[in-house]
Formats: C-alpha cells, sequence, structure tokens
C-alpha cells in the first residue's frame, strides 16, 4: 500500500525533500509528519483537498477537526472577501468583539466573559493562569494522555511511554520531549480519566495546592474516548469542595458533539472553558471564559492577557460567520444524522468481513478502533490501539482518494455541514474494497 502510495505522489516527495532542507520534517506542525513522506497540498475545496500531484481526496480530516465547516464555505468565504477590503487587523477594539462572544455565550451557560486568543494553546495557556490566580493555587490538574497544546504547563504525560508512567491510580508525571524545566513539572499533577476515586486521592493529597483542572471532557486526542455516565459531575462536584476551577478544554469538542460542546452534550457547565478549531471557520481563533469574577482579574490587570492579534476582525468575521450562519440547528442535525450512517456503514463491513473492531462514536465525532476492548483511558488506549493495522487501514483509504481522519490511530473524523450522504456511501464502499486485506491481517 505504501508503494501504491509513492507512485500516486511523486511531486510531494520531491516538496518533502526540499521543505526538510529549511523546515524541520517538512512540516508545520509534529502532528502532520509520517512515514514516508505526507502529501502536500495544492487547494482545498468544499470537501476535497487535492494534493500537488493532481490526486483529489475526499476529506475527514478537516484540518485536526478545525473543519465542522468544510472547506471554503461559500458563506465565509463571502465574509472574509469583505473583511479583506475593510481591514484584517485593528488593534484598536469593534463592534465583531460583543457579536462573536455573544455567539459563544449563546452556546454555554458557563461563559459570562470570554477573551480571544489565536489558538487552542494560548487558550489553555491563559485560562490556566486566569485560575491559578483566582485561586492563589501554583498547581495544575491534568488528565493522563490529554493534550491541550504546546506550553510547558500542559505538555506533562500527555504521551507518557508504556510501562514507564507509574501505577494507574496514580500516574507519574513524564515532560513530553525535553525543554521543560523540572520545576515545572512538578507543579502539574496526574490523575486517570474515569476515576473519581483515584482523582479525589490525588485532590486530598494536594490540598489547597491544586487551583486549576483541566479536562477535555471527551478525549478526542484518545480516539472517541468518552466519560462515563455521571464522571463529569463528578469531577465539578469534587472541584467544588476542594475549591479548584474546573476547565473544560473544548478545543475539539466544542461546537461539535453538540453546539454548545461537551457542556451541553452531558449537561455540565465548568468554571471555565477553552475553545478553538471549528469556532474559527477555518480562521485561526482561540477563545477563553467564564464568570465574571474569574474574568474580571483581567480588567484591572490581576491576571494578564495580552496580544497583538487577539480578537482582530478578520477571524471573528470568520467566527461569527460560521456560528451564526453555517452552524444551525439543521446543519447538526446533517452531520449528526451522516455520523450515524458512517458508523452503521463501517459497522456492517467489519462485521462482514470478519475484522476485530467497533466504532466509537459522539455524535457526528467517530473513530474506528480495531479491538474489541472498551477503551476508558489512556493506559487502556495504549494497550489496545493497533498503529500498524490503522496504518494499512489509512493508506487503503487514501490510495482510493480518501482521507478516513488525520493519520494514527489517536483522533477522529470530522463529518463537515458540507458532506452529503453519497459522499459517506462512496467512503464506505472504499472500505469494503481493503476489508479483504484487512481481515487477511
Ligand atoms: N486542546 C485540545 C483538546 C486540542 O485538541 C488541541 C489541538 N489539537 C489544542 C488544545 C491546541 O490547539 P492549537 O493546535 O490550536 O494550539
Amino acid at each position: 500500500l505504501v508503494a501504491e502510495y509513492r507512485e500516486r505522489t511523486p511531486t510531494s516527495e520531491t516538496l518533502h525533500e526540499e521543505t526538510r532542507e529549511h523546515i524541520p520534517s517538512g512540516v508545520a506542525s509534529t502532528s502532520r509528519q509520517f512515514d514516508p513522506y505526507p502529501f502536500y497540498i495544492d487547494h482545498s475545496d468544499g470537501v476535497y483537498l487535492e494534493d500537488v500531484d493532481g490526486n483529489r481526496y475526499l476529506d475527514y480530516d478537516m484540518n485536526n477537526g478545525a473543519g465542522l465547516c468544510g472547506h471554503t464555505h461559500p458563506k465565509i468565504t463571502a465574509a472574509l472577501h469583505d473583511q479583506l477590503d475593510e481591514g484584517t487587523l485593528y488593534t484598536m477594539p469593534h463592534g465583531l468583539l460583543a457579536e462573536a462572544a455573544t455567539e459563544l455565550k449563546k452556546r454555554w451557560s458557563a461563559l459570562e466573559k470570554v477573551r480571544f486568543t489565536n489558538s487552542g494553546t494560548e487558550a489553555t495557556m491563559h485560562a490556566i493562569r486566569m485560575a491559578r490566580a483566582y485561586t492563589g493555587r501554583d498547581k495544575l490538574l491534568k488528565i493522563e494522555g490529554t493534550y491541550h497544546g504546546v506550553h510547558d504547563y500542559v505538555m506533562v504525560s500527555g504521551t507518557p511511554p508504556k510501562g514507564k508512567a507509574g501505577h494507574p491510580n496514580r500516574p507519574m508525571k513524564v515532560a513530553d520531549g525535553h525543554g521543560i524545566p523540572d520545576k515545572t513539572v512538578e507543579t502539574v499533577e496526574i490523575a486517570p480519566f474515569n476515576d473519581l476515586e483515584a482523582t479525589e486521592d490525588i485532590m486530598r493529597d494536594n490540598i489547597n495546592e491544586i487551583g486549576a483542572f483541566i479536562v477535555e471532557p471527551v478525549m478526542l486526542n484518545k480516539s472517541v474516548t468518552p466519560p462515563q455516565q455521571d464522571y463529569l459531575e463528578g469531577l465539578k462536584d469534587l472541584c467544588d469542595e476542594y475549591g479548584i476551577v474546573l476547565i473544560f478544554d473544548e478545543v475539539k469538542t466544542g461546537v461539535k458533539v453538540a453546539p454548545g460542546g461537551a457542556a451541553e452534550y452531558y449537561g455540565v457547565q465548568p468554571d471555565m472553558v477553552t475553545m478553538a478549531k471549528s469556532i474559527g471557520g477555518e480562521t485561526s481563533v482561540g477563545a477563553f471564559g467564564g464568570s465574571d469574577a474569574i474574568m474580571d482579574q483581567i480588567s484591572n490587570d490581576y491576571a494578564w492577557h495580552y496580544g497583538t492579534y487577539n480578537g482582530n476582525p478578520f477571524v471573528l468575521r470568520a467566527l461569527v460567520t460560521a456560528l451564526r450562519d453555517v452552524l444551525t440547528d439543521d446543519a447538526y442535525q446533517h452531520v449528526n444524522k451522516l455520523g450515524e450512517q458512517m458508523k452503521s456503514g463501517y459497522e456492517d463491513v467489519i462485521e462482514d468481513a470478519g475484522i476485530t473492531g467497533q466504532v466509537r462514536n459522539v455524535n457526528s465525532q467517530g473513530m474506528v478502533q480495531f479491538t474489541d476492548a472498551n477503551i476508558t483511558n489512556y493506559r487502556e488506549f495504549m494497550a489496545n490501539i493497533n498503529d500498524d493495522f490503522h496504518r494499512l487501514f489509512w493508506f487503503g483509504m487514501v490510495n482510493q482518494g480518501i482521507i478516513p481522519h488525520p493519520y494514527g490511530a489517536r483522533q477522529q473524523w470530522t463529518i463537515s455541514v458540507q458532506h452529503t450522504e453519497e459522499h459517506v456511501d462512496e467512503t464506505i464502499e472504499a472500505f469494503k474494497n481493503i476489508a479483504p486485506t484487512l481481515a487477511d491481517e
């Protein structure tokens, strides 16, 4: 399959060799790096990506989940063309700030005030600072195996290696790569997902020390690993009891698993929310917010939030158009219906071909897992996910012009508002074609 991939993508290979001389691994974010080389994009259009060799791909990677509106959505493109004529950056305030904040506040009742950032990384970084300032406590609690971007505080135990991460109930703190000071790592505590008892033990042992608890309410950086019944409510209760600010990192779940993210879907409002990706209609915008009391620390410079590009009119124009005009109730009904179609389509083929596997999903967000195990946390994910098998599946689909999800087993498909039933049928047909090969593995 990889040989076939190479044959289809010679220009990408050449461009990769050239780019690698200037850019580490030839990619702008390390997640896009894979063997033998990634294909290079010429342009995007609706639900398609076209590479530099003229191959057209039906795309469910959708910018690592940032593409709920699909590529080049006509309403967003038109709004951005207008905004180009009116200016892309004013560091003075403007009318879109309140409009954009209002759109987010309609979706999360936890949000009394929000501030904008340029990425999810910045959103989690600032939210954690606000929580620490508000509580006057230095420590951060996070879940083993979760990804919240690439500032130092969250780069602890995002991907601890198998067998080197301590007891499952008391995970060790492992820095994600070098360059993160031990002193920073010491300020972070790690809990297993879906385990309230272990979480409470950690809170008790660090009493009056933990100021912030950041959690991705559905682990969408470990395939699709949902919270068990009552887990999120339990976390909220524990945080209230121990005086900790609960932050839902809804960079991926937000505006996707439901219009108001996982908070709406599971009926639990945290103290703070971080957002990015699909809120921006394919532009780079993030946001964080919470109660007046937490966010008003910014107003008097008690806790800082600055940034030249924050809330610029270009990205906020896209955000307002996406949330108000594209991601309507009908749009959610549409993507959720296609999600069900995709799930049952994959399941039927898995069963007919005798492949070990299942589909995990929350509304339109789903992923094929080639295992029978019911994965509930990072350790179980690492023990059961078969990366080699996923690689075969992925190349088998890509060679047929379909990107089933971002490369690897760790993310999931994104069905955009521009996908149709026919696209999903086409996807399942392609899976049928490679099913015999997979069944033989
Ligand atoms: N939080 C979560 C849950 C994410 O999935 C990501 C990105 N994959 C981030 C934060 C960081 O967002 P960004 O890539 O925009 O910095």
